[in-house]
């Protein structure tokens, strides 16, 4: 009785390494499919539900990619450049995704986005939102720091090839999270997300739509740290609301009238 049970329990176990290798076959032919054509490969509903039942948790899913980029040298001067990549942080699961242009200093050298003075701001933002940062994910668009090889210090602004080049990174994080809700913080993340240019001013406040997810695009944090007006904070703070209405959390009092 115990060997027909042990029996048993191998060959579950042969079945699952079965599926796993199958998985991994068709992940890495899709994969395949989207870096080499234009469009995105599709799949029947019921054949997206049937991988999903099979597939890992989504944080298994993760770790293969942010292995990918811990080695990459698609921008051979970036890869020379870094201390180390930061691939993002947070809850695998989360119903909401910051995505901000590039590591600066602070972040190459812990190697985890926003942790600077405008990681502290977008920190005390979700914070108010009623998230703990380990409840959201944060992203970027870059996953290396942008050198600067004419200044020992600073931060400097992805190009678009930067951007390009490492979009698809950030793109298979979102397909894997599904956020319900996108953040789009400042005009380079909209660049290097959407591919198009715009002035904040006729971008932010509104819902745009990523692949459709809802994406609210608002203030990049060090852009208020150099503008302290009120009327900017409050600006994003309101772009905040929506985004608490859009994932239908309670709002109070007290946050209806925050000022950042
Ligand atoms: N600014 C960004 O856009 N990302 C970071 O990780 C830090 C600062």
């Amino acid at each position: 009785m115990f060997r027909k049970k042990l029996r048993h329990g191998a060959k579950l176990q042969m079945i699952w390494k079965m599926q796993e290798a199958a998985l991994d076959f068709v992940i890495a032919a899709l994969e395949k499919i989207r870096e080499t054509s234009d469009r995105l490969p599709r799949a029947s509903r019921l054949s997206v539900e049937r991988l999903r039942f099979a597939a890992p948790n989504k944080a298994d899913l993760l770790a293969p990619i942010r292995e990918r980029v811990r080695i990459c040298t698609k921008c051979p001067h970036l890869a020379s450049s870094r201390t180390q990549t930061v691939f993002g942080v947070g809850n695998p699961d989360a119903e909401l995704m910051f995505i901000g242009e590039a590591p600066g200093a602070d972040e190459d050298k812990q190697g985890e986005p926003f942790v600077g003075r405008a990681g502290q701001l977008l920190t005390r933002i979700i914070e108010t939102m009623g998230f703990a940062r380990g409840e959201v994910y944060i992203a970027n668009i870059l996953k290396c720091r942008p050198d600067t090889p004419l200044a020992p210090f600073g931060n400097r602004t992805p190009t678009p090839l930067e951007m390009q080049t490492c979009r698809p990174y950030l793109v298979e994080q979102i397909e894997i999270i599904q956020p319900k809700v996108l953040v789009a913080l400042g005009a380079v993340a909209v660049e290097g997300l959407l591919g198009s240019r715009g002035t904040m001013r006729e971008l932010r406040g509104r819902w745009h739509s990523y692949s459709g997810t809802p994406l609210m695009i608002t203030y990049h944090p060090a852009y208020l740290l150099r503008n302290q007006t009120p009327s900017e904070k409050r600006k994003v703070w309101e772009d905040m609301l929506q985004v608490l209405e859009r994932l239908e959390r309670p709002i109070t009092e007290k946050q209806r009238n925050y000022f950042l």
